[in-house]
């Protein structure tokens, strides 16, 4: 049987149904919470994310990927009682959004340390949370070339895949010749990496999308709602219509939907800095899907992109 883990326990892929697949609950830099002027109550908490995630459930939302990854503010507990209040399946990882996020306790550890953390998270649960991790995250340091840590991470990563059959997520898709060198090394299929943000404002022209989908990688176009048309756009951001061009190219004029996922990358309730105004998961129902039927696309693509590509993704390889 197909089967995905979430924070709630392992279901069938079948069951995800409309799945975001880059998000987060809450993300912060690591040591965000041990400054006071960012404290927030787990009732202050939950008043901004609750209604989120009930409007996503609204909208015919099922599944929420949290790519927090350890370090960065994840809360597995918290999780856990987010999915049961709004019935929200969420999917929780381990690994790292990048070297750079890592503290120094894993900073300083081997491939095989961290491997072995990895696969622990994703088979007998993380921490004491008893949730089993549904994906690994890993990432590219600040600078555009990884770095000896993110390689390390990168392997490891690869490793646990190979053991566990959870697939990899990347944040950014930049330098992946290096990163699919380290995939091929270790023997990992690329249809189980998601090499996201593709389609951000920084790295949209650095990333060599189509190359990577001709290797065999899946290609996150995951930073949706990050416009320039923000009342306060953040850095990242890129004008509505080029990434909606850029997306709509990718998938339809080079054909390769099938290799193709979207997601907003939106924090429910940042940690440590005031989040993008403006900006939720939500995206994905009010104004992506709105843009992409506006532009032709029908229904069963529509279905491709939201529920089979990433049932399809997340799926453990036994
Ligand atoms: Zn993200």
């Amino acid at each position: 049987m197909s089967k995905v883990n979430t924070v709630l326990g392992a279901i069938p892929a079948e069951e995800l149904g409309v799945v975001a697949v880059h998000e987060h609950i809450g993300y912060g830099m690591p040591g965000s919470e041990l400054d006071t002027k960012w404290w927030a109550s787990p009732e202050e908490r939950y008043a901004e994310t609750v209604p989120k995630l009930r409007k996503f459930h609204e909208y015919g939302g099922g599944t929420f990927v949290d790519v927090t990854g350890i370090c960065n503010g994840r809360d597995v507990d918290y999780y856990k009682s987010l999915s049961a209040k709004t019935g929200v399946h969420i999917v929780a990882c381990t690994g790292f959004v990048g070297g750079d996020t890592a503290l120094p306790f894993f900073a300083r550890a081997s491939v095989e340390y961290l491997a072995e953390h990895f696969v622990h998270e994703i088979t007998e649960g993380i921490g004491r949370t008893g949730s089993r991790a549904g994906v690994i995250k890993v990432g590219v340091s600040r600078g555009g070339r990884m770095t000896e840590l993110d390689k390390r991470i990168y392997r490891a990563a690869a490793r646990a895949a190979l053991t566990t059959g959870v697939p990899i997520l990347t944040h950014l898709a930049i330098d992946a010749e290096n990163a699919i060198a380290i995939f091929n090394e270790e023997g990992l299929p690329l249809d189980r990496v998601l090499f996201g943000h593709a389609d951000d404002g920084v790295n949209a022209e650095k990333t060599r999308d189509t190359w990577i989908a001709k290797q065999g990688g899946r290609v996150g176009f995951d930073t949706f709602g990050y416009e320039t048309e923000l009342e306060d756009p953040p850095f990242w951001a890129r004008p509505r219509k080029e990434r909606l061009d850029h997306f709509l190219r990718f998938i339809l004029t080079e054909g390769f939907l099938g290799q193709a996922l979207a997601s907003a990358d939106a924090n429910c309730s940042p940690l440590g800095w005031p989040g993008v105004k403006g900006h939720t998961v939500n995206y994905i129902f009010e104004d992506l899907i709105p843009d992409l039927r506006a532009a032709g696309v029908d229904e069963a693509t529509i279905r491709t992109l939201f529920v089979e590509n990433p049932a399809d993704f997340l799926t453990i390889r036994n």
